[in-house]
């Protein structure tokens, strides 16, 4: 059975509406590279537009990301 890929809190540029939203990124491992997808399913917070088209800029801090101490705003 397939391993389940959690998603990172990620900058994802929407094609879209152009802008650079935060939605979650998926590793993908092919031809030895290690790369960053979008999580498929996901919509750009702006435009609704289906970010699967979009591409992953860059991660978020660990600090942002749910897992790593979670603190109250
Ligand atoms: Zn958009």
């Amino acid at each position: 059975m397939p391993a389940v890929v959690e998603g990172l809190k990620a900058r994802i540029h929407c094609p879209m509406c152009t802008r650079t939203v935060e939605g979650l990124a998926v590793p993908a491992v092919s031809l030895g590279h290690s790369r960053l997808r979008v999580q498929p399913g996901q919509k750009c917070s702006r435009c609704h537009a289906s970010l699967d088209a979009g591409y992953v800029l860059e991660l978020l801090p660990e600090t942002e990301q749910p897992k790593s101490g979670k603190r109250a705003a």
